[in-house]
Parts: structure tokens; C-alpha cells; sequence
């Protein structure tokens, strides 16, 4: 059955078979440029998706009162992390943004503004570096409204399913795990509850149980030590809010580094 969603048509993109959705797990900003199992994940799962008409990043590094879409038709490579070697300073993404396309989604959704006060962060850089090198697709950045409770944020983001059916690529980048306070610098195996919280996450994320996950309140310990602040979280919610029903979800990286940062990732596709 055809929904009102499958019948919007965008001027600026032309509609295609529905776009995968992606969640990465972005961990060490090191993992730009880095040549590592889990960046060669990213690399090799890019592989496997058609080329993308436009990309549209949610970073847990951008966190706004509403949600924003960065605007500029050039929006620029923000360097915010502290006391990394220099090379990473010295690395840019260049990607264009799309305007029009933001105008678009803006008066179609009702809820998401322009912006062109932020550009590129490293969650969203870092992942693209690996993925789409060559910075030839534009890429829109969309913010995490921290105004909202986590579930109804995934509700309205599910708003922008109809992108996946015009060959827009969603990625979420966070970190289902992100606890900095406790990372441990001597041994790098993961806590137990780590663990507990990874393997409670992977269930629900089977069951596609957006409302489970997103009230994370109740999940326990695990979820209380996994998630200090839930802006690493909550791109995972965006990420499954628009899978279709028939989606299959094919997990990698499924590591917990440094004792407390969750690498676990995923792909939603038919
Ligand atoms: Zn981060």
C-alpha cells in the first residue's frame, strides 16, 4: 500500500529504490585517517550501497534547542577535539551541501530550520573520509535537538523515511556505548557492564524496538554507566526510526575498545 510519503517528489533529487540507513559507531577522531578493522568496515560497507544522490549525517557533535540542517553551499570542516597530532588539523572535507535541498526538506517536514552557523564535525568527517573519499556527493548535517526526550526526537526524525526513496543515505554517527569518564588506559578489555549493555542494545535493535531503546532510562546499570549523556546515543535512534518493515539489519564492528566505548554499528537494508 502506497503511503502520502511515497508519493512526495523532491525537485532537487530524483526518486529511486529506498536508500540503506546506516548507524557508525565513530569512536577515536584518530579513525579518520586511520587504516583499521573498523575503518576498513566503513570503507567496505560504503562498497556495497548505490551511489547516493545526497547524504544527510546526524553527529552526536552537533546537539542544538530544535533541529537544524546545515545550509551552506559549502559548509566548512570543523576541527572540535583538542590534543590530537597535527595531521588531523590539517584534514578537510569538502563536500558541498544543498541548499535547495534543505529548503525543501524544511517546508515538507515543518520541523527541521536552515542553518549555516555549523558545518562538517568529525562525526560526521570522520566517517565520511573513510567512506566516500573523493567528497564528490553533498552531504547535509542535521543536528540532535536536545529540547525533546529521545523517543519523541526518533518519532519526528522517522518523518524523513520518504528521503531513503529518493537516494539519500542517512548515517547516524555516535557511539552506543560512550562513557569517556571511565575509559581505562591500562586495560583495554571491556567492563562487564559494556558488555551486558552491547548485547541488551543488540537484542532490541532485532526487534526493532525504537520505544525500548529510546526509554534507555530503564534499562538499568548497563545503560546508565553506557550512556553519561545520550548525544553518542541517540544518532542509533534516528537510524533505526527510519527503517521500513522489511528492513534486514546486518551489524559489524561489534567491539567494545578502550574498557567503555562501544564500536558496534549497523546497516538497515532490504
Ligand atoms: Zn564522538
Amino acid at each position: 500500500m502506497k503511503t502520502v510519503k511515497d508519493l512526495i517528489r523532491l525537485k532537487t533529487l530524483v526518486k529511486t529504490p529506498p536508500m540503506p540507513v546506516l548507524f557508525i559507531g565513530h569512536g577515536n577522531p584518530m579513525n579518520a585517517i586511520e587504516d583499521n578493522s573498523f575503518t576498513q568496515s566503513w570503507r567496505k560497507v560504503s562498497q556495497t550501497i548505490a551511489r547516493p544522490q545526497a547524504i544527510v549525517v546526524m553527529s552526536a557533535h552537533w546537539v542544538t534547542n530544535g533541529h537544524y540542517l546545515t545550509g551552506s553551499i559549502q559548509p566548512e570542516t570543523i576541527h572540535d577535539f583538542y590534543g590530537f597530532p597535527d595531521l588531523l588539523y590539517t584534514i578537510h572535507y569538502p563536500a558541498n551541501g544543498l541548499p535547495a535541498l534543505v529548503e525543501e526538506v524544511c517546508t515538507l517536514t515543518q520541523f527541521i530550520s536552515p542553518s549555516t552557523e555549523w558545518g562538517f564535525d568529525h562525526g560526521a568527517w570522520s566517517v565520511l573520509n573513510q567512506m566516500y573519499p573523493n567528497a564528490d556527493i553533498p552531504v547535509l548535517q542535521l543536528s540532535i535537538n536536545q529540547k525533546l526526550s529521545p523517543f519523541a526526537e526518533a518519532e519526528l526524525i522517522s518523518q524523513l523515511q520518504f528521503l531513503r526513496n529518493h537516494g539519500m543515505l542517512f548515517i547516524g554517527s555516535g557511539n552506543i556505548i560512550h562513557n569517556l569518564g571511565l575509559i581505562n588506559w591500562q586495560d583495554p578489555r571491556p567492563y562487564d557492564w559494556a558488555l551486558a549493555f552491547d548485547s541488551q542494545v543488540k537484542d532490541l535493535l532485532e526487534k526493532r524496538d525504537l520505544e525500548g531503546l529510546a526509554n534507555y532510562h530503564t534499562l538499568g546499570k548497563p545503560a546508565q554507566y553506557s550512556i553519561p549523556t545520550d548525544e553518542h546515543y541517540r544518532p542509533m535512534l534516528a537510524a533505526l526510526a527510519l527503517a521500513n518493515s522489511d528492513d534486514q539489519i546486518t551489524f559489524f564492528n561489534e567491539d567494545v575498545v578502550m574498557g567503555s566505548v562501544g564500536m558496534r554499528s549497523f546497516i538497515l537494508r532490504k
